[in-house]
């Protein structure tokens, strides 16, 4: 297989095993590593898993590449069983990042250091670094998209928006929604730009677990209830597969037809359905992140700990993870919108030009 991009065909490269297990190859000669992922439900998590795979590969590391399906306990028990099998090192993104600390004690116990993969794991002092994205300035670039798309700096308005999170278990939603806010509250503060359902605080927009069928119907209910006469202008989504669901919902009340045009409309990670969507002039727009770069950091990350050298880091004071500040790794997002997405996901190979035809 070609590329390790976003494509879904990434996943077969995690080499032929069942379902719930993947990883293997390399000599091996380097020891096992296990590789601890979230879910298989999108795809960006798949090519995370293919990806780091591929890279400890080639450094002679054999890997244990495990799903957990978004249940914690399944998460749990994967890691405790890459332990009892004796791997050398983990690298981990967590469903929950508050629900590891038992079993990075166990990992800690039996001498494996643990890097946190694009998710902080919060409540343990055995997270030896973290490599992830400028997860503050995600948020940021999409609520800038939508503050260029309405006009706002040109004080153009107002406008109706309603706000999605992602998942309240996730730091990275804190962040994302942070970022996002710095951008919009401005606008909300001086009504040039409403919220009808007034749902502005995390605890009220947050979608457990980032499901998108929950934000759907989310999306049904502030539509029935503030919608009726008004239209909304802009949806601030934190993640692709939230923005598809979003987009059901307002397609199914006309939405996208006649005088009623979609909103403009974020999203994350580039997923194949959103760059078709952006294509088709459905959805506006999305924050890609390569995740072949992140699996590179994280790998790297795990070969200096286990040769005892110190890893690159460029940040060491944004994540304090409630016991220490772990020592990250922050990559850059880029926005992405129907003008540059060739260039950027096709471009630099992440995704075919045949992968986003139709
Ligand atoms: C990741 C995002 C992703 C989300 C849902 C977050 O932790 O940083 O890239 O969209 O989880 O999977």
């Amino acid at each position: 297989l070609a590329a390790c991009g976003g494509g879904g065909g990434a996943a077969e490269t995690t080499g032929g095993a069942a379902q719930t297990e993947g990883g293997s190859g390399g000599d091996g000669k380097a020891g096992k590593v296990g590789i601890s992922m979230p879910t298989k439900s999108s795809e960006r998590w798949v090519s995370d898993g293919a990806n780091m795979v591929k890279e400890f590969e080639k450094l002679g590391y054999q890997t244990d590449l495990q799903y957990a399906e978004d249940v914690v306990e399944n998460q749990v028990s994967q890691i405790e069983n890459m332990i009892t099998k004796g791997v050398k090192v983990l690298v981990v993104a967590a469903v929950d990042g508050e629900s590891l600390t038992d079993a990075l004690d166990k990992a800690n116990a039996a001498g494996i250091k643990v890097i946190a993969y694009d998710r902080l794991i919060k409540k343990s002092e055995h997270v030896a670094y973290y490599a992830t994205f400028d997860n503050f300035k995600v948020g940021v670039q999409q609520a800038s998209y939508i503050e260029k798309k309405l006009g706002l700096k040109e004080g153009k308005g107002p406008f109706n928006i309603e706000l999605f999170a992602g998942s309240p278990d996730d730091n990275n939603a804190y962040f994302f929604f942070d970022g996002a806010m710095s951008i919009l509250k401005p606008y909300i503060d001086s009504g040039k730009l409403v919220v009808r359902s007034k749902q502005t605080e995390m605890k009220q927009v947050a979608t457990l677990r980032w499901d998108g069928a929950a934000a759907q119907a989310r999306m049904d209910n502030l539509l029935s209830a503030n919608y009726a006469t008004e239209k909304v202008d802009a949806v601030l989504s934190p993640y692709d597969g939230i923005s598809i669901g979003i987009l059901s919902s307002l397609k199914g009340v006309g939405y996208g037809s006649g005088s009623k045009p979609l909103p403009v409309i974020t999203g994350q990670d580039a997923e194949l359905a959103s760059v078709k969507s952006i294509i088709a002039g459905e959805q506006t727009q999305t924050v890609f992140k390569d995740t072949r770069e992140l699996a590179k950091k994280a790998v790297a990350m795990a070969d200096a700990v286990l040769k005892g050298k110190e890893a690159e880091v460029n940040d060491t004071k944004t994540y304090n993870n409630g016991v220490k500040v772990v020592p990250s790794f922050l990559l850059e997002p880029v926005s992405v919108d129907v003008t540059n997405y060739e260039q950027v996901l096709v471009g630099s190979g992440y995704y075919t030009k045949d992968q986003l035809a139709k």
